[in-house]
């Protein structure tokens, strides 16, 4: 993300609220007018026996003090609670970015066809050996994830180790250089006699390039022996539940020709919350979904998407504008200065995806101990 720039600032959307308001006090006025309307045709209707309302020497309408009204506080509704996903519900700030922060993010879409065009700082790597919980194995010291999918990772298969007794994942593959996918692609090649993969992404293409990916094995301790990840048995969990920490199975059966990678149980992709649960609710592969999203924009009305654990989220894609700078407009919470909490990520194509946490999870943490 690049800097922020708050000074220029604008409230992007001053005419809606000013709309509010002007529904605000016309309401009032009705509320008012019907009011003393009422008083008024009371006061008209049974000519007063005792004429109590004459009493204080009143001659015209007159001592009906409007004053009663504005003792009652305007009421203050929350409008991304009641209308979450219209842009009027909210001011905004906005974040500056560029063309080249299109590579940057944990929706970044890559494949065969679009090339990866950030690029991990390798420094941010964490080696999975040295960050792992005991719940579950990984090969050799290369495995490396960005910190977002090494926590998420960690939490996926503390729970799975919690819910089935099982400790026999094993991460195999994660973070992977353009250079380390060029020696996969060609013995691939060379195995296969093909002239390109279904299996191995060619180089810069692959989202191992990412550091949000890591691959699974199968390990059995008892008869020292490995088997292919394939999701079933005790392994079915982690396909039923991988979306609630973030993750996805990037290359489902049945999305090949969308995915242009074969079935593969065993690639997972952080993309992050809730992307992966609303990925899982219409059963969309990551290509569907950014598509999916170009919906969804600050005119059109923001996806709302309430996960399991009570949270509340906002998704709306910005389209990378032709000028030098990209503005990313992001929403303030109700009656405050604050931010609700928010991302961004490049699509790695054309635009970015905004993310904002308007409601935190309910639920407390699940506890893996
Ligand atoms: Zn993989």
């Amino acid at each position: 993300m690049s800097g922020t720039n708050y000074s220029k600032n604008t409230k992007r959307r001053l005419k809606p609220k000013y709309k509010n308001i002007a529904v605000i006090l016309a309401a009032l006025l009705l509320i008012i007018s019907g009011t003393s309307y009422a008083l008024s045709s009371s006061r008209k209707a049974p000519p007063p026996a005792d004429d109590t309302l004459e009493q204080d020497g009143g001659s015209q309408l007159p001592s009906v003090e409007l004053p009663s009204l504005p003792d009652e506080e305007p009421v203050d509704v929350d409008p991304a609670e009641t209308d979450p996903t219209n842009q009027n519900s909210y001011y905004f700030d906005f974040v500056s970015m560029t063309e080249a922060d299109l590579g940057t993010g944990e929706l970044v879409l890559v494949n065969n066809m679009i090339k990866f065009r950030g690029s991990v700082n390798e420094e941010e790597l964490l080696v999975v050996r040295d960050n792992k919980n005991s719940s579950y194995m990984v090969s050799d010291r290369n495995v490396k994830l960005l910190p977002s999918a090494m926590s998420a990772l960690n939490e996926m298969l503390g729970d799975f180790f919690a819910a089935t007794g099982n400790n026999g994942v094993m991460a195999r593959s994660g973070y992977r250089t353009v250079e380390y996918q060029q020696e996969l692609y060609e013995d691939d090649l060379a195995s296969s006699g093909a002239s390109s993969s279904t299996l191995v992404a060619m180089p810069g293409y692959s989202e191992h390039h990412t550091g949000l990916v890591v691959d699974f094995t199968t390990y059995n301790s008892q008869t020292d022996s490995y088997r292919e990840f394939d999701g079933t048995g005790d392994f079915a969990w982690i396909m039923e539940n991988c979306h609630r920490y973030g993750f996805i199975n990037r290359y489902p059966e049945g999305k090949e020709k969308l995915t242009l990678i074969d079935n593969e149980p065993w690639h997972f992709r952080y993309v992050g919350i809730p992307h992966a649960s609303i990925m899982k609710d219409y059963d969309f592969c990551l290509e569907e979904y950014i598509d999916f999203i170009k919906n969804y924009t600050i005119d059109s009305g923001f996806l709302l998407k309430d996960t399991d654990d009570g949270a509340r989220y906002i998704v709306y894609y910005v389209p990378l504008s032709s000028g030098e700078t990209t503005a990313v407009y992001h929403p303030k919470k109700h009656g405050s200065d604050e931010f609700y909490p928010y991302s961004i990520s490049g699509n790695n194509v054309d635009g970015f995806i905004v993310t904002v946490q308007l409601r935190e999870p309910s639920q407390p943490a699940q506890d893996n101990s």
